[in-house]
C-alpha cells in the first residue's frame, strides 16, 4: 500500500516537504477488520489544525505517521460478515490507497442516487455542516437575510441553497475572485455575491444589504466576521463554522474590535461541530437528497488526480484553487 506521511509541522502555509510518499506491506483482514482499496479521498480545512501540535477537539496527526481522514473505496477482503467484496463503503482511512480498517464505524454507501464520492461532499460532513449550522446553531426563519462566507467552498456552497430552501428572503455570499462570485450567483442561485479580494467588504454587504443581515453563517473569521457583526440586526444570528483566513497565521490575529454590536443587536454567535449534529443525519439525508433529485440544490467537485497528488491538493484548497469539494481520485 501506498501512503502520504507527515514530515514535520508546518510553520505557516504547508509546503511539498510537509509531505511524503511512502509504501508499506499490510496483512490481510483479521476477524473485524476491512481491506479497502480507496477510489476517493478528502482533503479538508480541518487537516491543517491536526498539522500542528495543538490540544483541540481531534488529535494532532503524528510526524512520521500516514495522515488519514474520509475515503471512499471498494471492499476487497472482509474479516467481518456484514460486509462483502465489492460493497462500496465510506471510512476514515484516506491518504492511502489500500485501507486496513476495523469494520467499525466503517458505512455502507447506497450509491443509487448518488455518485460514491458525493457521499465526501454535498452528502457528507460539508453538506450535513451548512444543514446544521442553519438548522440548529444559528436557525434561518422565514423571511431571513443570510449571508454565507467562502460560498463557493464545499460547505459554503450547500449553505446558501440550503438557506433558501428554509426559507431565507435574501442569500448573499462572499468568495475570492469574479469567476467563483459568477458561478455562486449564476450556478448556485444566491442573489448576490461578494469578492472579498476586491476590499471593503463592509461596504459591499451594505450595498447587497442595506437593512442588514439576519443570519451569517462564517466559514472565514476575520475581516469578514468583522463586517458581519456591524451589519447584524436585532436578534441576529452567527453561526461560527470556521476560520480559514487565519489557519496558517502564524500569529494570533486581533480579534473583532466591533464584538460589542451584539449588545445593541441582543445578537448571538455561537460556535459549531458537525459531530455534534449527527442526530440530523437521517433529515438531512433525506432533504438534500430530495432537493439533489428535483434539482434545487447543485453542487461542483475539482478533483485532482493521484495519491501522490494529495498533498498539492491540500496546499492548493488552502489557497483557494478549488470550487466546490476538493477531492482526490485515487487510482490503481
Ligand atoms: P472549502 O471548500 O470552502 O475550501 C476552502 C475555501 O476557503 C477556499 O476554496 C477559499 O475560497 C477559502 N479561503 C481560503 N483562504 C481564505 C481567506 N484567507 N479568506 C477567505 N477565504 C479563504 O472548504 P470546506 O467547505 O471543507 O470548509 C469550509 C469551512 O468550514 C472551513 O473553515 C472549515 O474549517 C469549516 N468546517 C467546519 C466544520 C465544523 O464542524 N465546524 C466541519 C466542516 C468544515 P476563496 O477562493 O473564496 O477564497
Amino acid at each position: 500500500s501506498r501512503e502520504i506521511r507527515l514530515t514535520e509541522r508546518p510553520h505557516g502555509e504547508p509546503t511539498p516537504a510537509t509531505f511524503e510518499l511512502a509504501s508499506r506491506e499490510l496483512p490481510d483482514p483479521g476477524d473485524g477488520q476491512l481491506l479497502v482499496r480507496n477510489r476517493w479521498m478528502s482533503v479538508d480545512p480541518y487537516m491543517r489544525g491536526r498539522m500542528s501540535d495543538r490540544p483541540s477537539y481531534v488529535a494532532p496527526y503524528e510526524v512520521g505517521a500516514v495522515l488519514d481522514g474520509g475515503a471512499v473505496g471498494e471492499v476487497v477482503a472482509s474479516g467481518d460478515a456484514s460486509f462483502a467484496p465489492g460493497d462500496v463503503v465510506l471510512h476514515g482511512l484516506g491518504w492511502r490507497d489500500l485501507a486496513l480498517t476495523p469494520s467499525k464505524g466503517v458505512q455502507k454507501l447506497d450509491t443509487s442516487r448518488a455518485p460514491e464520492q458525493a457521499f465526501l461532499g454535498v452528502l457528507g460532513i460539508p453538506g450535513l455542516t451548512a444543514y446544521a449550522g442553519l438548522v440548529e446553531v444559528a436557525p434561518v426563519r422565514a423571511g431571513d437575510v443570510v449571508w454565507i462566507s467562502a460560498a463557493a467552498g464545499a460547505v459554503g456552497s450547500a449553505a446558501g441553497q440550503i438557506a433558501r430552501h428554509l426559507g431565507a428572503a435574501r442569500v448573499i455570499g462572499s468568495a475570492g475572485g469574479p469567476e467563483k462570485c459568477r458561478h455562486v450567483v449564476e450556478q448556485l442561485g444566491f442573489d448576490a455575491a461578494i469578492d472579498y479580494k476586491q476590499g471593503g467588504v463592509f461596504e459591499q454587504l451594505r450595498e447587497q444589504a442595506p437593512d442588514g443581515v439576519d443570519v451569517f453563517f462564517d466559514n472565514v473569521g476575520g475581516e469578514q466576521l468583522e463586517a458581519a457583526l456591524g451589519a447584524l440586526r436585532l436578534r441576529g444570528r452567527i453561526a461560527v463554522c470556521g476560520a480559514i483566513s487565519i489557519y496558517n497565521a502564524t500569529s494570533a490575529p486581533p480579534g473583532p474590535r466591533n464584538l460589542s454590536r451584539l449588545v445593541q443587536t441582543r445578537g448571538r454567535i455561537q460556535g459549531m461541530l458537525v459531530m455534534d449534529h449527527f442526530h440530523l443525519r437521517e433529515r438531512f439525508l433525506a432533504d438534500v437528497g430530495r432537493w439533489l433529485a428535483d434539482g434545487t440544490l447543485r453542487y461542483r467537485e475539482t478533483v485532482v488526480d493521484g495519491l501522490e497528488n494529495a498533498p498539492q491538493a491540500f496546499i492548493a484548497l488552502l489557497r483557494g484553487a478549488n470550487t466546490g469539494k476538493m477531492l482526490v481520485r485515487i487510482g490503481d
